[in-house]
């Protein structure tokens, strides 16, 4: 069989090395006689397994020791209740920027649990989406705190910059940003991330906490949502999602044996570019964003004649070129090109659109 790649927003590829290893110690993990999936949680092997996670990820991310890593379950959308039940007292209010769908359905959740301030930053600029200056922001000076999502899963759009919130704490959501660059986690008071994307399989969300931020959760918070709760029993208040947490583990070796995140930066740009480049310089395919805020990790792409769009992704398909249909809220493709999608998938794409542009124009 000819490779196959996979370019679903997620749950994503996954490094095939990782799968490789987890299937040769699937039925016998490390001489134990059981799956990893079978051990207790409790147990001296899994706890291994889980430290090592952690101290891999503080690794990749060169996370300060001022802050908790915490391995939950519940998806990027529990940690848009969790950040307000946790962050937001009574008498405050928090700013949430609102940069595309994801970051206004993390507005829309937090408004169940108190005052939420929308600002929305998105501007055409010459028929261009584009994001405002954050200088411009009208920023609550008094916020309880400023959320945002840097990468906009299904629009496509991306901030490289990180916010300067005058003291005010700075929450992102990092569910499809996560190891594909370089952050500076010290600018941060919370980052969160579903799994599915660029870290394993779904079932695992990481919360990366600073910890002076712990501890002021409402008293109505979910335990499994309490960050102290949470941090107090190195997240195994209740049974975590051990075998997502292990791949997770397996992903952040593969990591750094890869040369860790910059390593996988710099191919994660040359990826993204080679898509644009191509998209820019064809008069059969068009991207509407502006070139300062493409997305490195999801390409949405449209064909001018859209009534193509169905033949486009049947003969992509059987090429092996999978998901490219974009979100059902903004139509036409869409490219997610996460850590594990090695820079052949995207070559693989580019010579396939190219074909499909000569056999249809
Ligand atoms: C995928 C995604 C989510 C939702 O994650 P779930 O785990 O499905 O709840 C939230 N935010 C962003 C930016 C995402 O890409």
């Amino acid at each position: 069989m000819s490779a196959v790649y996979n370019f679903c927003a997620g749950p994503a590829m996954l490094p095939v090395p990782v799968m490789v290893k987890a299937q040769s110690e699937f039925l016998n993990w490390n001489n134990t006689g059981c799956s990893v999936m079978e051990l207790s949680h409790r147990s001296k092997e899994f706890m291994a397994v889980a430290t090592k996670a952690e101290a891999d990820l503080r690794q990749l991310m060169s996370i300060p020791d001022n802050y908790k890593v915490l391995f939950c379950h519940g998806g990027g959308r529990g940690q848009f209740s969790a950040v307000p039940l946790n962050l937001l007292p009574a008498n405050k209010s928090a700013d949430y920027i609102i940069t595309g769908s994801w970051s206004k359905a993390a507005a829309n959740e937090a408004e169940n649990f108190g005052l939420i301030n929308k600002i929305n930053v998105v501007e055409k600029v010459n028929g261009q989406r584009q994001i405002k200056d954050s200088s411009q922001w009208p920023l609550d000076k008094n916020a309880a705190y400023v959320h945002y999502c840097p990468n906009e899963t299904v629009d496509g759009l991306e901030l490289f910059d990180i916010p300067e919130t005058h003291g005010v704490p700075l929450v992102a959501d990092l569910s499809s940003t996560i190891l594909s660059r370089e952050i500076d986690v010290s600018k941060f008071a919370l980052i969160y991330a579903g799994a599915q994307k660029n870290i394993g399989p779904s079932g695992l969300t990481i919360v990366i906490v600073r910890e002076d931020l712990l501890g002021s959760a409402d008293v109505k918070t979910p335990c499994i949502f309490n960050y102290q709760t949470e941090a107090d029993n190195s997240s195994m208040y209740n049974t975590p999602p051990t075998y997502a947490w292990y791949l997770a583990g397996l992903v952040f070796e593969w990591l750094i044996d890869s040369g860790g995140v910059k390593a996988i930066s710099s191919i994660n740009k040359e990826k993204a570019q080679l898509l644009y480049q191509f998209v820019d310089n064809s008069k059969f395919y068009r991207n509407d964003i502006a070139s300062q805020h493409r997305s490195l990790m999801n390409v949405p792409f449209w064909l001018v004649d859209e009534s193509l769009n169905n033949a486009f992704l049947e003969q992509a398909k059987s090429a092996g070129l999978l998901a490219l249909e974009g979100h059902r809220m903004v139509g036409g493709m869409r490219a997610s090109i996460y850590n594990a999608m090695p820079i052949e998938g995207v070559q693989k794409l580019v010579n396939f659109m190219r074909e499909f542009e000569k056999g249809n124009s």
